[in-house]
């Protein structure tokens, strides 16, 4: 059956970051699940069905048997002892992640001592990519279409229209 690791995330939207993060995920991890995780306190741009419809789309020259995309809510540790996962992948950029990142491993240690938290790096040009930093600069007319697959571009463009 091999290891799977959950990956979880907001990607509102889903960014190259994320793209590589699963890339380098597939290579330490026999399956990923890569799970839009609902949170009632942040407010996003696009709907939980959007973000998982376009992870679909970013995500489909993966061989089909190794990824799958999925939605949850509440407990990460929860969802993820659920679906057999041995680990739940998060992503560090230069050095603003650490902090965040590492009181929601301690935390998920506390609730579950069975599933690690392992923390990968996106390849070095996705450092400083975020979906904010994209968001903000798509709504005020930037191209951000070498930032993002291409079906989050043009879904952007559709959320910004007249900008860019
Ligand atoms: P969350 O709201 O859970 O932080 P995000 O979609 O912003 O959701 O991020 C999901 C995960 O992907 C996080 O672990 C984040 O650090 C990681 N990530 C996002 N962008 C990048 C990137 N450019 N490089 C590396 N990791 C990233």
């Amino acid at each position: 059956m091999g290891t799977t690791a959950v990956y979880p995330g907001s990607f509102d939207p889903p960014t190259l970051g994320h793209v590589s993060l699963v890339e380098r995920g597939l290579a330490v991890f026999d399956r990923l699940i890569v799970a839009v995780a609902r949170n009632p306190l942040k407010s996003s741009l696009f709907t939980i069905e959007e973000r998982v419809e376009l992870l679909r789309e970013s995500l489909a020259g993966f061989p089909e048997r190794r990824i799958e995309i999925d939605r949850f809510e509440g407990l990460t540790v929860d969802y993820a002892r659920s679906k057999g996962a041995v680990a739940i992948l998060r992503g560090l950029r230069a050095t603003s992640d650490f902090e965040a990142e590492f009181q929601m491993a301690m935390m998920n240690r506390h609730l579950e001592r069975d599933i690690h938290s392992v923390f990968l790096m996106a390849d070095y040009q996705w450092f400083f990519i975020s979906s904010s930093t994209v968001k903000e600069a798509a709504s005020l007319g930037a191209d951000i279409s070498d930032l993002v697959p291409g079906p989050v571009a043009r879904k952007l463009k559709g959320k910004y229209p007249g900008k860019g």
